[in-house]
């Protein structure tokens, strides 16, 4: 048997609508991505929805959009995906990498005011040596596997430092957090200045290809919907619309950024089945819940308070001292019994263009060498059959009766 580590999900109803729409001949920006905007807008619960063309592309233009400088300081996890820390060097701004809560795998809180104390006295922050002398703009926490950062004190720590917090909601559709069991709860990425999500093949919302960011601001969005599309003080959409309007002006050098109406018709459909698709991933974390816990040699990711998760990765981790194998080889063992896993990540200050711009090596952030290391990531995904799930743990069964200590 084989387990892919991702399987799309397509519905025949939204091969229709994306068929319909070629045959409706409106390729680019048009009315489908108008209302996959306001639809996206409604289930998150925020005023305003700009379509991109991926989920970095809506981190870069909310950075874009904040008129964040070169040398400006954006707070950014280390344990993340390139995306999350790349935007910030798109705008000659500074990456300062933070450390992970071991247990949520997300920006620890602890070690962000440290990382901002560090910066206020000019001391160099973690890993670093020498402090930049930036302003600190962002913090840009990430929502690793789909379940909330602590975000109370990471909003009380960017006001505290004038800093405005963006996140990462890569993982998150859908997915909520409270600040507190009597707090009422939010929908992740909008709990921040501004949110961005993903709709990248393998994401639980997909259109292949695309992103969103949201926000309550409206000079926000409307910055970022400018610079989305040339700089263009009109959108395509109003340009060749009914009124006809073929004037436009360039009020600003912009990006190329916007999604086309195909994949927006894909979006409205997995929007509208994102409850379900959700419902059918937490039964699966369940079903895996009930067939791996019982053994101390792995650790299964944990369900914290006040979060709803959205169950984009299954990340376990693998005690070390208990396999005779190392993470690699476990990850081996699992490919040739034809069950696919991953690692979510290798943190960004063991990549070579970290190392090399920022001096950054390993060891500087503890909790991320030591839990990346430990890291795998098992197949989760909306269509994932029990037979499926029952058989990745019976293969992690296998491993474990030749390579357990
Ligand atoms: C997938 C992902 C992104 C990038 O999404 P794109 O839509 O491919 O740009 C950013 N951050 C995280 C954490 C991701 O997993």
């Amino acid at each position: 048997m084989k387990v892919p580590f991702s399987r799309v999900s397509i519905s025949d109803s939204e091969i229709e609508r994306v068929v319909a729409t070629l045959r409706s001949g409106w390729l680019t920006t048009g009315p489908r991505v108008k209302q996959f905007e306001q639809n996206f807008a409604e289930y998150v619960g925020a005023k305003y929805a700009v379509a991109l063309n991926s989920c970095t592309a809506a981190m870069h233009l909310a950075l874009a959009a904040l008129d964040v400088q070169p040398g400006d300081v954006v707070l950014t996890p280390t344990l993340t995906f390139a995306a999350t820390a790349e935007i910030s060097r798109y705008l000659g701004a500074i990456p300062v990498l933070v450390d992970c809560d071991p247990r949520s795998l997300c920006m620890s809180p602890d070690e962000a005011a440290e990382t901002v104390d560090a910066l206020q006295r000019g001391r160099a922050p973690r890993g670093l040596a020498a402090a930049p002398t930036g302003r600190i703009r962002v913090v840009l926490p990430m929502h690793y596997g789909g379940q909330s950062a602590e975000m109370q004190p990471l909003l009380e720590l960017a006001d505290r430092c004038g800093a405005v917090v963006i996140e990462d909601a890569a993982h998150c559709i859908p997915a909520d957090y409270r600040k507190s069991s009597a707090a009422p709860w939010q929908r992740v990425g909008t709990i921040g200045l501004a949110g961005a999500f993903s709709f990248y093949a393998n994401k639980c919302v997909t259109t292949g290809e695309g992103g969103m960011l949201v926000t309550d601001d409206k000079a926000l969005a409307d910055r970022t919907r400018l610079l989305s599309l040339h700089g263009l003080s009109s959108d395509a959409w109003k340009r060749y619309d009914a009124r006809g309007s073929w004037y436009y002006e360039i009020v600003e050098a912009g990006f190329k950024y916007n999604l086309g109406d195909p994949a927006a018709a894909l979006g409205l459909g997995q929007l509208a089945r994102s409850d379900v698709m959700l419902a059918h991933r937490t039964r699966i974390a369940n079903r895996y819940r009930e067939l791996l816990s019982g053994h101390d040699d792995v650790e299964l990711p944990e369900q914290l308070p006040n979060r709803r998760h959205a169950w984009h990765l299954y990340a376990l981790r693998l005690r070390p001292e208990a396999w005779k194998i190392d993470r690699a080889q476990f990850i081996r063992e699992m490919a040739e019994r034809g069950v696919s896993c991953s690692v979510h990540y290798i943190p960004l200050h063991l990549h070579p263009y970290y190392r090399e711009q920022f001096g950054y090596e390993a060891g500087a952030f503890p909790a991320a060498d030591r839990v990346w290391k430990e890291l795998v990531s098992l197949p989760l995904f909306a269509d994932m059959t029990d037979v499926e799930v029952e058989y990745v743990a019976a293969t992690i069964q296998d491993v474990r009766d030749k390579y357990g200590t």
